[in-house]
């Protein structure tokens, strides 16, 4: 990993502190975080990894990472953390500098979900499950993946059959409209 840093150990360490509005700079490395964290087997690096990390200033190897993208930003790290630094807020911060820098996505499924379930909330004004997964299945070509799972979340509620449309959908369209636009101007 040494070989691949980029060592801007300080600046990260502020620019993360500044937008997060939470100390990184006290982790203790007690691990706490990561023992109760549940994308833990599957992830590339734990919640306390991240925090070394930034402090490291390793900004490629965290916006390229599927930690924060896998991140379910549940909030048991933050609730255990001694230090009361929110590892959530964390996440969010460095899932927004990814997507600002453009960084590249560890996989290409993530940018197929991202897209699948963006279409839908701008369709809908929200989620609408089904929708969002066939749409998903479709772009990622895994078809029969969890598809065991569906007739069990249908039958508890789970997801519905039909889009369930928010009152808002007018609003959640005009929004999308205008993150198109300040798209372009950049
Ligand atoms: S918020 Fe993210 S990093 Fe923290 S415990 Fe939940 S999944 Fe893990
Ligand atoms: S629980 Fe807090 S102090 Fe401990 S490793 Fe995680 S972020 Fe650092």
């Amino acid at each position: 990993m040494a070989d691949t840093l980029h060592w801007n150990n300080t600046a990260l360490l502020r620019e993360v502190e500044h937008s997060s509005g939470t100390p990184v700079s006290a982790c203790l490395q007690c691990h706490k975080c990561s023992t109760g964290c549940p994308i833990g087997p599957e992830t590339d690096y734990l919640s306390s990894q991240v925090m070394r990390l930034i402090h490291l200033g390793a900004e490629d190897e965290l916006l390229r990472s599927r930690a924060i993208w896998l991140c379910a930003s549940c909030e048991a790290c933050t609730t255990r953390c001694p230090m009361g630094i929110d590892i959530a807020a964390v996440m969010d911060t460095l899932r927004m500098m990814a997507v600002e820098r453009k960084a590249a996505l560890p996989d290409s499924r993530g940018e197929k979900f991202n897209r699948s379930f963006l279409d839908s909330v701008r369709r809908h004004g929200r989620v609408f499950e089904l929708g969002m997964l066939t749409a998903y299945k479709l772009r990622s070509g895994d078809l029969l993946a969890d598809v065991d799972k569906v007739p069990q979340m249908l039958a508890k509620g789970r997801i519905s059959l039909l889009p369930n449309r928010s009152g808002s959908a007018k609003q959640v369209r005009q929004v999308f409209r205008r993150a198109t636009e300040e798209d372009e101007k950049q």
